[in-house]
């Protein structure tokens, strides 16, 4: 099986790939509270696995390298439940900083941020568009249960899309890492709160802070009595695939159109690579 994880190869493995201009996913994840049933690594050992496999998957048609996952996200809604170690968002915007530079300056171009945490979203939104004015780097920022969300959602029985500690993740944890799974009352876990972004919302279409407490008592959002090893599997494959087609899909890299006319504008988008 091809390598793909940063962390296990030599120096000058990595220099070749950059000189084959490999695309680098960098999954950003979270270590937080995910319910009495599952480990605060939820996030973070999803996001390395479907990372590693979309990786697996697009290697035959673009060489791809798969960074180690950066746990460290934004989880201060989550901190009431206790476990949860999240950084503030000054930090989390020098650290992404840092890491892309790191990677352009040894010539990396392609950078697919691989989020798997919702309350890192609007963070990352916002770093790319910073960043994208002053890197010579092409960054795409994908989530993978919202790039994969019809095929997730057609695997699910009782949601209609990932939630928290949920039917998803906890079937993804079952066929990851079972042992680490407390099936023993996922009948009695089941939480009404929504779509998982439903708590932040007040009024028809504005936004107000609270914790998510304010939804759930137990710390989840679905229903993990649904969950299956077997369904599982079949989430991390569709989410790689999602993933791995966003990869090799030239237009995902390709330069921003430029429709300026004659004497129209003349600032450039991004300085030259
Ligand atoms: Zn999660």
């Amino acid at each position: 099986m091809v390598e793909v994880e940063w962390q296990r190869m030599k120096a000058q493995e990595l220099r070749r790939l950059a000189e084959q201009n490999a695309v680098v996913i960098l999954p950003i994840a979270s270590i937080e509270q995910h319910g009495p049933h599952l480990p605060t690594m939820t996030d973070t050992r999803l996001g390395h696995e479907v990372a590693i496999r979309a990786a697996r998957k697009a290697y035959p048609r673009r060489p791809v390298v798969v960074t180690p996952v950066v746990w460290s996200g934004l989880s201060e809604h989550h901190m009431p439940f206790g476990g949860t170690l999240t950084i503030s968002p000054e930090t989390f915007r020098g650290l992404l900083h840092d890491l892309i530079l790191a990677l352009t300056r040894q010539g990396f171009r392609d950078i697919l941020i691989s989020n798997s945490h919702g309350g890192n979203i609007i963070a990352l939104q916002q770093i790319c568009d910073a960043l994208s004015a002053s890197t010579p780097a092409t960054l795409v920022l994908t989530t993978y249960p919202i790039e994969a969300a019809a095929e997730v959602g057609a695997l699910l029985e009782d949601q209609e899309g990932m939630q928290h500690a949920c039917e998803a993740e906890t079937s993804m944890m079952m066929a990851c890492e079972g042992d680490l799974v407390d099936d023993s009352n996922l009948g009695a876990l089941a939480s009404n709160a929504g779509d998982g972004h439903a708590f932040l919302k007040a009024g028809r279409a504005s936004y107000r802070w609270r914790p998510f407490t304010h939804v759930t008592g137990n710390g989840l959002a679905g229903n993990p009595a649904r969950a299956s090893a077997t369904k599982g599997e079949a989430l991390c494959e569709v989410s790689a695939e999602a993933l791995a087609a966003l990869i090799t899909d030239p237009d995902t890299w390709a330069a921003p159109s430029d429709l300026r006319g004659d004497g129209t504008g003349g600032v450039a988008f991004r300085p030259e690579s």
